[in-house]
């Protein structure tokens, strides 16, 4: 069995994400998408509405688990008995950071294998900020979340505007 972990804020998970995971069990078997809590990035969602979030938009990948983590990404990847960190890029302006954490992943343990994989070129430009930043002013979001996520958005969003 070949597993990858795919590591992650998801705050929320986007088509990007999705697509990325679905993209990535054409290289492994099953996947892990790791929520991180990334307390550095301040999410809009806690850890555990998070992996709820995920598990609605990849419930229709087989193979697919989501689960949160903590602690050093390499410790945890062994743990699980991983093969591969799983991670997307988008643009040229992700390489950069892609590549430091790449390489210190492989300082920490140099057996560990990063896989670069891209989303779809219409998913590109997607991230959950800008998402956020639509969902903030009213936009449509069918486009970029599934309809459950994109839900849930907006009403976290009215909550703390409220
Ligand atoms: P992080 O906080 O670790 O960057 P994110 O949830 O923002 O977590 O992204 C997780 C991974 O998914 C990163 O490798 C990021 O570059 C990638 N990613 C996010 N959105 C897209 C997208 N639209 N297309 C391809 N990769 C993406």
């Amino acid at each position: 069995m070949t597993l990858g972990i795919y590591p992650g804020t998801f705050d929320p998970i986007t088509h990007g994400h999705a697509d990325v995971i679905a993209r990535s069990l054409h290289v492994v078997q099953h996947v892990v998408v790791a929520v991180a809590p990334n307390h550095r990035k301040a999410p809009l969602f806690d850890i555990k509405e998070r992996v709820e979030l995920a598990k609605i938009a990849t419930q229709h990948l087989p193979g697919v688990v989501v689960e949160p983590f903590e602690g050093l990404l390499v410790e945890y990847v062994r743990r699980r008995g991983a093969q591969a960190i799983i991670r997307g890029l988008r643009a040229v302006s992700d390489f950069e950071h892609e590549f430091q954490m790449a390489l210190l992943n492989r300082k920490l343990d140099k057996n560990l294998e990063t896989i670069f994989l891209m989303a779809s070129e219409e998913y590109s430009y997607l991230t959950s900020s800008m998402v956020k930043e639509v969902a903030a002013v009213g936009g449509p979001l069918h486009d970029f979340l599934h309809p459950e996520v994109a839900e849930r958005l907006k009403t976290q969003l009215r909550l703390t505007q409220s």
